[in-house]
Order: C-alpha cells, then sequence, then structure tokens
C-alpha cells in the first residue's frame, strides 16, 4: 500500500519544485531518481494510488511480459540487478508490479510521489519562465521543468457502441481491472477484442469459464510466446550474463535480444526459409518478428511467405477450418501490427463452451441490459470484458490540457500529427520534456532499455540547462521540423506504416483517430542514440537556451 506524500496545498500559494513530473510508472520512477541525484527537488503526480504505470493498471488475468523478463530490468543499479530475481522467461503482471515496487522501495521514491492525483492543466507562465501544475482536485504546484512520462498505452478506450452502460451484468476494460480478482468460474463471458490484451486474457480464463464468446473485429497474428521457469541456477546466469544481454540489446534496433536475420527471405530457398520459420517458431518471445529475414518489415513478398507459415501453424492447431479461416488475418501481413505473444491461444477455439463471433462485416449492433446483439443474434452474458486498447501515445497528452507560449496548445501544435525534437521537446513548449513521448527511439523499443538512455537524455539537458543558469530551453523551430521530418521519412520504408493500428494512431473510437499518423520512431534505436549523442556533443546547437 502506498504511503501518502504530503498533498500538494490548494489554500496557499502553490508548492514550487525544480521539476515536476507526471506519472509513477517504470520512466517516472527512474526520472526522479535521476533528478534527485542532480540535488534537484522533485514531484511526481501520479493518478493511481501506487507506482507501476502500465502494470498498476493492467492487472487482467494472463497480463504478462513478451520482452524477456531480465532485458525488462533497469540497468543503472548493480545492487538492484544483484538482488532481483525474475522467476519465469517472460513474467506475469504481479512479479514485475512487485519489482515496481522494489525499485519504489529501494529508493525511498513514495515521499516524493504524491498519488490519486490526475493533472489537468500545465500552463507555460512566460513571465516566470515556469509551469504552473492544475490538478483535477484542485491542488496545484509550479516548477521550472515539466516532464511527461504518461506512458504510450495509459488511457484505454471503451468502444463505441450504443448502449454500453446499459448492461447489468459486470463489465471491465483490460486496462482499468479491479483490485480485488474477478471470478470467471461458472460465468458467461462475452469478450470484445483480440489484440495483445484480449489474446492474454481469453487464454487465461479459458478453463474457467462455463461459456466464452470471443468478437473478432480484425484477427491478429499471433505466435507462441514459449514462456518458461528460471531456476535459481539459471538465474544465477543470467545475472552473470547481464552486461553481456544489455550490449546485446544496445545492438538490435528495438533494444530486444533478437537480432534480424540479414538475408533476405525473397532469395533464400524455400527449405532454407522453412528451417529458419520452424525454429523461429520455437524460440521463446519475439524471435520470429524480430529475429526474423529483414526483408519481412519492408518487402510484400517477403511478408507474404512468412504470414504463409504463420496461416498454416494456424490451421494445424485449430480443428475447425471455418474457424481457423476466421483467425488468419487477411488484409495485414504478418509483423506489420504488434504481434500478440500467446500460449495456447489457438487450442481455446477447439474448446466446445468456445465461440468465436466475427464482427468485421456485422458489428456488435448495441450493448444490451443482458449482453449485447450482433446481427439479430441476442448474446446473454453474466460478465463482459472489454480488452479494447487505448488511445495510444495521443491520448494521454490530450486529455491534459498543455499550453505553451503564447497560450498555444499542444492539441493545437499536433493538430495534424505530433511535431517534435527527438520525440523529447516541442518548440513553443519551454522546459517542457517527454519521457517514452511520439517520436523518441524508445517508442518503437523494449521499453525499458530505451527508457533509461531517454531519461538519461533528459537528466542531462536539464543539468546542462540548470549549470549554465538558463531560464528557458526549447528546440529551434528549424530543429523540430528536420526530426519531425526525419521520422516521417523513416516510417516510410516499413510495412507497418501502412496498415491501421495503434502504431500507426488510428482508433475508430476516438474523435479524430481515422487517419494515419507517423506516432513510432522507425530508424532503430541505435541510429536514435547516435544522434542523441550528435546534439550532446554539438552542446546541444539543435536547441535555444535562454
Ligand atoms: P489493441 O491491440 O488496440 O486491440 C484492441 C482490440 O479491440 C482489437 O482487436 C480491436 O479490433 C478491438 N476493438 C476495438 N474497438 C472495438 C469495437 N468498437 N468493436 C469491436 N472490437 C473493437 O489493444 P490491446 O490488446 O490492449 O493492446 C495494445 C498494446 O498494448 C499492444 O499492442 C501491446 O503493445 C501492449 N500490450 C503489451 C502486452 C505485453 O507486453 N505482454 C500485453 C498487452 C498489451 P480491431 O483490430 O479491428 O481494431
Amino acid at each position: 500500500m502506498a504511503t501518502p506524500a504530503p498533498v500538494v496545498s490548494n489554500t496557499h500559494s502553490p508548492a514550487h519544485y525544480d521539476v515536476i513530473i507526471i506519472g509513477a510508472g517504470i520512466n517516472g520512477m527512474l526520472q526522479l531518481i535521476r533528478l534527485r541525484e542532480l540535488g534537484l527537488s522533485v514531484r511526481v503526480f501520479e493518478a493511481g494510488t501506487d507506482v507501476g504505470g502500465t502494470w498498476y493498471w493492467n492487472r487482467y488475468p494472463g497480463c504478462r511480459f513478451d520482452s524477456e523478463s531480465y532485458t525488462y530490468i533497469y540497468s543503472f543499479s548493480q545492487e538492484l540487478l544483484d538482488e532481483w530475481d525474475w522467476s519465469e522467461h517472460f513474467s506475469a503482471q504481479p512479479e514485475t508490479l512487485g519489482y515496481c515496487n522494489h525499485l519504489a522501495q529501494k529508493f525511498d521514491l513514495r515521499k516524493d510521489i504524491q498519488f490519486n492525483a490526475r493533472v489537468k492543466t500545465a500552463i507555460f507562465d512566460e513571465a516566470r519562465n515556469e509551469w504552473e501544475i492544475a490538478l483535477e482536485d484542485g491542488g496545484q504546484a509550479r516548477s521550472r521543468f515539466f516532464i511527461t512520462a504518461v506512458g504510450p498505452l495509459s488511457t484505454p478506450v471503451m468502444p463505441n457502441i450504443e448502449g454500453m452502460a446499459s448492461f447489468k451484468g459486470e463489465s471491465y476494460h483490460t486496462g482499468l481491472w479491479p483490485h480485488t480478482p474477478v471470478d470467471f468460474k461458472g460465468k458467461r463471458v462475452g469478450v470484445i477484442g483480440t489484440g495483445a490484451s484480449g489474446v492474454q486474457l481469453i487464454q487465461t480464463i479459458a478453463k474457467d469459464v462455463k461459456h466464452m464468446t470471443v468478437f473478432q473485429r480484425r484477427p491478429n497474428w499471433c505466435s507462441p510466446l514459449n514462456n518458461s521457469r528460471i531456476s535459481k541456477q539459471e538465474m544465477a546466469e543470467i545475472r552473470q550474463r547481464y552486461p553481456e544481454i544489455f550490449a546485446q540489446c544496445r545492438a538490435t534496433e528495438g533494444g530486444f535480444m533478437h537480432i534480424a536475420d540479414s538475408r533476405k527471405a525473397t532469395e533464400t530457398s524455400p527449405a532454407e526459409r522453412e528451417e529458419l520459420f520452424e525454429k523461429l517458431y520455437r524460440t521463446p518471445g519475439f524471435a520470429i518478428w524480430l529475429g526474423n529475414f529483414y526483408d519481412t518489415f519492408m518487402d510484400d513478398e517477403a511478408n507474404r511467405i512468412l504470414s504463409e507459415f504463420i496461416a498454416r501453424k494456424i490451421r494445424g492447431r485449430v480443428k475447425d477450418p471455418k474457424v481457423a479461416d476466421l483467425l488468419i488475418p487477411t488484409d495485414h501481413g504478418f509483423g506489420t501490427r504488434r504481434i500478440p505473444m500467446e500460449t495456447g491461444y489457438y487450442e481455446v477455439f477447439n474448446q466446445d463452451n468456445v465461440e468465436l463471433v466475427s464482427i468485421k462485416d456485422t458489428p456488435i449492433e448495441r450493448i444490451t441490459t443482458t449482453g449485447l446483439r450482433v446481427a439479430d443474434r441476442d448474446y446473454e452474458f453474466d460478465i463482459i470484458v472489454c480488452a479494447t486498447g487505448f488511445d495510444a501515445m495521443l491520448g494521454s497528452y490530450d486529455r491534459i490540457d498543455i499550453r505553451g507560449i503564447g497560450g498555444q496548445t499542444l492539441k493545437q501544435k499536433w493538430a495534424t500529427g505530433p511535431r517534435t525534437f527527438l520525440g523529447v521537446q516541442m518548440e513553443g513548449f519551454p522546459n517542457m520534456m517527454m519521457v517514452i513521448g511520439p517520436h523518441t527511439g524508445a517508442s518503437f523499443c523494449n521499453m525499458p532499455r530505451c527508457g533509461e538512455e531517454n531519461v538519461d537524455f533528459v537528466t542531462q539537458l536539464i543539468r546542462f540547462t540548470q549549470q549554465k543558469g538558463y531560464a528557458r530551453v526549447q528546440p529551434t523551430l528549424d530543429a523540430e521540423n528536420k526530426w519531425t521530418e526525419h521520422v516521417i521519412k523513416m516510417a516510410d520504408k516499413l510495412l507497418i506504416n501502412k496498415v491501421d493500428s495503434w502504431f500507426t494512431g488510428v482508433n475508430r473510437n476516438v474523435a479524430g483517430r481515422d487517419k494515419r499518423t507517423v506516432l513510432l520512431y522507425a530508424g532503430g534505436a541505435p541510429r536514435y542514440r547516435r544522434r542523441c549523442e550528435e546534439v550532446i556533443a554539438s552542446g546541444y546547437a539543435d536547441l535555444e537556451f535562454t
């Protein structure tokens, strides 16, 4: 349970800090640790009642990593590496939340975090070069620097289906899961959504439910997680290899351990292709996605060959060919949307008590008091679960009224898509920094690996600004334009950016999110890192200090 930090007064003049951070997730916590090391006063505002961010909110059954656990650990403290044991190669949510709690306790973070504190507005005071932060409960605070560590997937979205509130049974969103367990035993359950969250939930509750109906709009390509336990001895070996593991992640485009095969699928013989695909299908984690022939990311034909292999696997695992057909995507290739990693997901559809309903052509008409209606058929449920995802990347910025110079809102600035410098700062919003914001190298990367670098970049920038006695720092418009153009150009080469998904900012449950936007940096973590290093080496020549 979180120790409550003193509440920011809403009756006295606002409390003042050097830095205010929004979010006490995995990156907000690290940012707090780093800024404390500079001797700065820092306040973190967190909407939840405790630390953990994603791992605090997503408590649904089956929620777990699909990053190797030992790549999802911060490397900055040897002591932390020495004392933390992972019990599985892909740890489940309770263990990861445990890691977050351990971090908070070890570094005594909670004393600087105010929980139950949702930020409503952040306004730059031009006269004082300070950010004025207002909370939804009326509390206020001011700071020289303002950092958003709000996470890319932290604004859950309910489906825009009529009658959502009318259902009289229990209903849940995977991203807002209750802290007390939900009992699925003997219940009739309807699940809407088959992304990574839906897949994890469905395969986990299938053994408990009386009956489950899965409502699938567009199927996703899923592949086996191949998870297993880590023995004490194996953990000791992993601990010895941490430097090697981190170095390997650093060398890859996405901060994972999987290294893309430098051959082209299109120039390799069918037998060689089959051999690699088979091997990767049995390899734990994202190997089949990130360790595959590199042209599967860029070339339609290479991607088609891989997609065909996965389709065969699905057909081999699902008994009813009609159901198998429904589960095989036809509107996008393998890996062009985020791959849900599964453990027995396809076999769930061989169970007599599980029904797959395709709502691709006949959407859910409405939610009723007893369930929902599709194409004149009424389904009755005790529980409805919406695994309908998030207003990715932009949602958490949109719900805060952020105003920079001249009262310009961030929403106005980003009306046609994000415009940033390195995904860290925006022209017109001095002293505001984003951690894992849109367009950072960390946006399409194993979070803690790139997050750690992102936090270090922000920390160094604040240190530089403070040491030089500057009151303001922001990018030049030219630097912002050049970076934004570069991000858009990089996106062009990947098939991912030619498909509707949260990667490309499309979410038809949210007004104004029906067009593709470049949210992620597709140039790879090493290229992004090099650019950050150049910026530092140039004495931050792309930035304007006042
Ligand atoms: P998601 O991938 O956006 O999936 C949402 C699902 O809900 C999709 O199947 C979508 O269908 C469906 N949906 C949305 N609105 C609907 C509507 N009105 N009617 C019917 N269906 C609707 O969301 P997610 O599964 O929560 O995953 C989001 C991301 O979180 C993942 O891609 C991943 O990056 C992260 N995540 C990670 C892990 C992990 O690390 N292990 C686990 C879970 C999630 P359409 O596809 O047709 O839109």
